[in-house]
């Protein structure tokens, strides 16, 4: 069993997954990388900074079986992300 973090775009739904929970994650190393994500989304600097907050706050901690967490986009945004349970 693996665990994961999972940041999901609200503006086009697409998935960025950290291996490990909460705890192993700075909430500014989360933010920053929400922040990037956003920049490819024409928001205004506020409506872009309300936002990231909105990404890492609902940030999702799983519980993955097996090879669950290689199939994830671990190393950056992906859209097209199937997520079970
Ligand atoms: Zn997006």
């Amino acid at each position: 069993m693996s665990r994961a973090l999972l940041l999901r775009c609200p503006v086009c739904d697409a998935t960025h997954a950290f291996r490990g929970d909460r705890d192993d994650h700075e909430k500014a190393e989360l933010l920053d990388r929400a922040d990037d994500h956003l920049r490819d989304h024409a928001l205004g600097e506020s409506a872009r900074a309300i936002r990231k907050h909105e990404v890492v706050a609902d940030a999702e901690e799983r519980i993955l079986a097996g090879d669950e967490l290689d199939r994830l986009p671990t190393d950056g945004w992906r859209a097209d992300v199937a997520l079970v349970g």
